[in-house]
């Protein structure tokens, strides 16, 4: 350990930890090894299993102060505390710290030099310092060696809160710091904390100058014509933006300026649940290779990982570096999008598989941010389940979604980008009766939206949600485009979408002060009951 190792984590009040200062990815198999946080897949995956299986949005804080009160949208999923909490919890984090092994990553988040943030992530765990070299974007030697951070992140899974004493909720926490530009985490090893902690700060910030913050995947075609897709969580984000026609930009987070798009990430964090090897081949590859992280996948007793047992979590993921997809596109940065896709997985199979959204429409959507998923495990719960989160990513936007809805909709009118509204989840009936729709429909209804084949084609408008459908689409039997057409039972079919519509309403009714009358109108009331 260098003398500058030693002092590095002084500022944090961390004066004898035996420091890795961006250890390289030999280096964090092998201290991941010896600290039995797991084992080498066949194939050559770090494989881990972690405590929490997903994030704890309900631990998860925003310090209020003058830097916050009046920006930050408190409620929901942005929940103060006092800067008095975050202080003592830090002062306790970095006396437990001392003396420990600690892993220090110097990290960009955002691939545009004038829009990145520079990051130091210091970890317990080799495996996140090894997720976080996977999921961010690494500086170059030299910018290694001139690296001034301006945020940290301190995240010891093994530092457990005191819910009593300490002014927090339970043993986990990840309290962020826009004053003292820093994040605290503890009492959880999921890795997915570290990511999204800091898409929370960009989401925070940039707005401010001008950028649009969003939980998107994005692409590029041949002709360089880019493409955008939003969507909650197993709508297909990461799916979807892996197409073997099209460069990679990025999985999950991305920036809209003035002059294009950017990444903010340079790696991919995929769901690798039941993966299928032919429908998905890019992705699966991953889970084969030396360098990615595989959380929460059990493998055979001959090692090779077994991607159907959903034992320990059906949320399995496959942390690994861009550029272990073949087709990307390197800088992480493109112009402006031609297309901007919302993805929803719409278990009551009401929305079409593809339609076409008016700019009043567009922001009726990204305000109401749904999907709705299958019935959990609980007995005699049958029914999908809607979610409406706002911007298609609630739990990570500070800021009142009018904000970022306003930012979206300025920058769809100045490209010119068109709109679409794509459901890749069930078809034919819901959950229970239809059937998901099939990655290859899907595939191609958004490659016939996004090469132009649908500008001279037919559409026409279903009643319930006011949707521009289109008639006919290469590759894609027409039966599906209607979704009404696609059910048995098309009188079940109404009810359902009359159902489905009503949540809509129901949902919105919290924004309708916020947003142009136009927008709540854009959704017919004549369906209604
Ligand atoms: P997260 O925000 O959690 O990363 P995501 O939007 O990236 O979520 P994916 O990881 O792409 O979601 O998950 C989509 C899942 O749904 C995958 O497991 C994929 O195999 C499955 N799937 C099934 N049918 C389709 C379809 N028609 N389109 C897209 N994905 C589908
Ligand atoms: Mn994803």
């Amino acid at each position: 350990m260098s003398l500058t190792q030693a002092a590095l984590l002084h500022d944090l009040g961390i004066y004898d930890a035996t420091i890795h200062h961006n250890p390289g990815v030999d280096e964090l198999y092998a201290a991941a090894l010896r600290l039995g946080e797991g084992v080498r897949a066949a194939g050559g995956p770090l494989t881990v299993r972690t405590d929490k299986t997903g994030r704890s949005p309900k631990d998860r804080f925003i310090v209020e102060d003058d830097l916050t009160r009046e920006r930050v949208w408190w409620g929901g999923f942005n929940t103060p505390i006092s800067g008095d909490v975050f202080d003592r919890l830090l002062e306790k984090m970095t006396a437990y710290a001392q003396g420990k092994e600690l892993f220090v990553q110097d990290v960009f988040a955002g691939t545009d030099p004038e829009y990145r943030l520079s990051v130091r992530m210091v970890t317990e765990m080799a495996y996140h310092s090894l997720f976080i070299r996977n999921m961010f974007v690494r500086p170059t030697e030299e910018e290694r060696a001139g690296f001034q951070p301006e945020w940290t992140v301190l995240n010891i899974p093994s530092f457990k809160a005191d819910p009593a004493r300490d002014g927090v909720r339970s043993e986990t926490f990840i309290i962020v710091n826009f004053t003292r530009r820093m994040i605290i985490v503890g009492g959880t090893q999921y890795a997915g904390e570290n990511k999204k902690g800091i898409f929370g700060v960009l989401n925070f910030l940039l707005p401010e100058r001008g950028v649009m913050p969003m939980h998107c995947s994005a692409n590029v075609g041949l002709d360089g014509d880019v493409a955008l897709f939003f969507g909650l969580s197993g709508t297909g984000k990461t799916t979807l933006s892996a197409d073997p026609g099209r460069k990679l930009i990025g999985d999950d987070e991305h920036g809209w300026t003035d002059r294009g798009i950017f990444n903010f990430e340079g790696g991919c964090y995929a769901k690798v649940i039941k993966l299928n090897p032919e429908a998905e081949p890019a992705i699966y590859r991953t889970t084969r290779s030396y360098g990615t992280v595989l959380e929460n996948v059990v493998l055979r007793p001959d090692g090779t990982p077994d991607l159907d047992d959903g034992s320990l979590t059906e949320n399995t993921r496959s942390a690994y570096p861009i550029t272990q997809i073949g087709n990307i596109v390197e800088e992480g940065m493109a112009g402006h999008p031609s297309n901007v896709v919302f993805l929803t997985a719409d278990a009551f199979g009401v929305l079409p598989p593809l339609s076409r959204l008016t700019p009043e429409q567009t922001m009726y959507q990204f305000i109401s941010g749904f999907t709705a998923k299958i019935p959990g495990t609980e007995q005699g719960v049958t029914e999908p389940q809607p979610t409406f989160s706002t911007c298609f990513g609630a739990p990570f936007m500070p800021r009142h979604p009018g904000e970022y809805a306003r930012l979206l909709a300025e920058k769809v009118e100045k490209s010119g980008a068109t709109v679409w509204l794509v459901n890749t989840g069930w078809s034919g009936g819901q959950y229970g009766q239809g059937q998901r729709m099939s990655i290859a429909h899907t595939r191609a209804l958004i490659n016939a939206a996004l090469s132009g084949q649908l500008d001279g084609v037919r559409f026409e408008r279903e009643p319930f949600f006011d949707l521009e459908i289109p008639t006919e689409v290469p590759g894609v039997p027409s039966e599906v485009l209607n979704p009404r057409d696609a059910w048995s039972d098309q009188e079940a079919y109404d009810r359902t979408a009359r159902k489905l519509a009503g949540m809509f309403r129901e949902n919105f009714k919290r924004f309708e002060d916020g947003v142009d009358p136009a927008v709540t109108a854009s959704m017919p009331e004549h369906a209604q009951g």
